[in-house]
């Protein structure tokens, strides 16, 4: 088996002849049949577990390989390299922010993760702040807020808007108008892929004076989000998830809350200045604010370098032929008997291509395993950081299905850029087996 840095398909489909094997050191292969959005990978192995991390981008490799020579520190050297690194930092910001739809004076806030970048936000949001939630988040999006309440998982996309809706009435009902509240949804389930009515909720949390933040770790690898399109306040992504693996995450929305925050670290970079006494510190605004600490160019470099690709791609064509490789996995998973789909709203909802499934009277782990070692499949199996809801979608399968003998834990295959008909085959093939 080849283990060497080399995209394995394009989404232009699967190739006919085996790509060459990249250069010691370097991520690219050669730059005639180069294609932006190429992600790397190794050959025989077959991945379908984009929606935990996704593969890393060409484009992504060879931004952090160009800067390579030139890194240094940002915002801190009058060197050469520092004067760099610092320009290739700060216009990564704005390419990311622009990948956003950010508004003029919104801030754009790198952070490790999705994880981070929503404990950054329910850090900074104002003091007595209710948060509204529903109960199907990832743990990244239940667990960090203060004040929350957490709405029952609704079951189609229309139910969610009519429930957030009377959920704000009755909360405005017993709170004056200018009391905060923050309403926070996934843009994509991670354990489903169906996609949230976000502009919907937005219009709905706006009509009560509330504002809305988006977990659009799953979304954002596989559509378009524009926050000002959309009228959300606050976004926040992951790279790893977006063919960017260099441990960076996005947090960009409305600068008021978060300049009027307490930083989210203390340290270096955040300050304007400090004076001998121990409380004698001017903080910084604006995204240095939150942004303690020696930054993380090489992962902001490498995002931006996705952004730009994925802005310059054709975003239709790249979804229509994600829908018919999600199409192809469905229709397969459901023709082999004793697979049962795990699923929120109507088997016709729109979603990402995330499928979350269980093998009748067989071990979740065990398949995963099966399927790894016997077929080179890499998938994920669990409850996906979504216990409330994976917990709960398990237990409407087995009724749906009228069997008794489902695992307690799930299988998830997803797929993304790099994903092809041959990839969808193979673990159908392989759970065929299997039965
Ligand atoms: N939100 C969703 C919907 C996710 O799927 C994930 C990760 O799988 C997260 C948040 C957390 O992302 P990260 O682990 O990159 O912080």
């Amino acid at each position: 088996m080849r283990s060497s840095l080399v995209p394995v398909s394009s989404p232009a489909g699967p190739r006919a002849v085996p790509r060459p094997t990249a250069p010691t050191g370097s991520a690219a292969a050669s730059p005639e049949s180069a294609g932006p959005l190429d992600v790397l990978g190794v050959p025989d192995l077959v991945n379908l577990d984009y929606a935990a991390t996704a593969p890393c981008a060409r484009v992504a490799a060879d931004a952090v390989a160009e800067l390579l020579p030139w890194y240094g520190s940002v915002h801190r050297g009058a060197g050469a390299l520092s004067q760099r690194s610092t320009l290739a930092y700060e216009r990564a910001r704005q390419t990311v922010g622009d990948f956003l739809g950010t508004r003029a004076d919104d801030e754009v806030i790198f952070t490790r993760n999705t994880t981070d970048a929503l404990n950054l936000l329910a850090r900074a949001v104002p003091a007595g702040t209710t948060v509204v939630t529903f109960g199907g988040e990832h743990h990244a999006n239940l667990l960090p807020w203060p004040n929350t309440v957490r709405l029952p998982v609704p079951d189609s996309p229309a139910a969610a808007i009519r429930a957030l809706s009377e959920a704000l009435r009755e909360l405005r009902r017993d709170t004056d108008r200018a009391a905060p509240i923050l309403v926070t949804v996934t843009g994509a389930s991670n354990v489903t892929g169906e996609r949230w009515p976000v502009t919907e909720l937005a219009a709905v949390a706006h009509r009560y004076g509330a504002r809305i933040a988006v977990d659009a770790a799953q979304l954002a690898p596989h559509a378009p989000v524009d926050i000002s399109e959309s009228e959300i306040d606050y976004v926040a992504v992951s790279g790893h998830k977006l063919y960017a693996p260099f441990g960076t995450g996005v947090l960009a929305g409305r600068a008021d809350w978060l300049d009027a925050a307490p930083p989210y670290l203390f340290g270096g970079g955040a300050t304007l200045g400090v004076g001998t006494a121990t409380n004698d510190v001017r903080w910084a605004d604006g995204p240095g604010r939150h942004e303690a600490g020696t930054p993380n160019l090489l992962g902001a470099v490498a995002l931006a370098a996705v952004c730009t690709a994925l802005s310059e791609a054709d975003r239709t064509e790249l979804h229509t032929r994600e829908q018919e490789l999600l199409a192809r996995l469905r229709t397969g998973l459901n023709a082999l008997p004793g697979i049962v789909e795990l699923r929120t709203f109507h088997a016709d909802a729109p979603r990402v291509g995330i499928v979350s499934f269980v093998v009748a009277g067989r071990d979740s782990a065990e398949v995963a395993a099966d399927l790894a070692r016997g077929h080179g499949i890499g998938l994920r199996d669990g409850l996906f950081c979504a216990h409330p809801l994976a917990r709960r979608l398990l237990a409407e399968a087995a009724a749906r299905s009228g069997r008794s003998d489902l695992p307690p834990t799930a299988l998830r295959a997803s797929i993304g850029l790099g994903s092809t008909a041959a990839h969808v085959d193979r673990l159908l093939d392989a759970l065929a087996d299997l039965r």
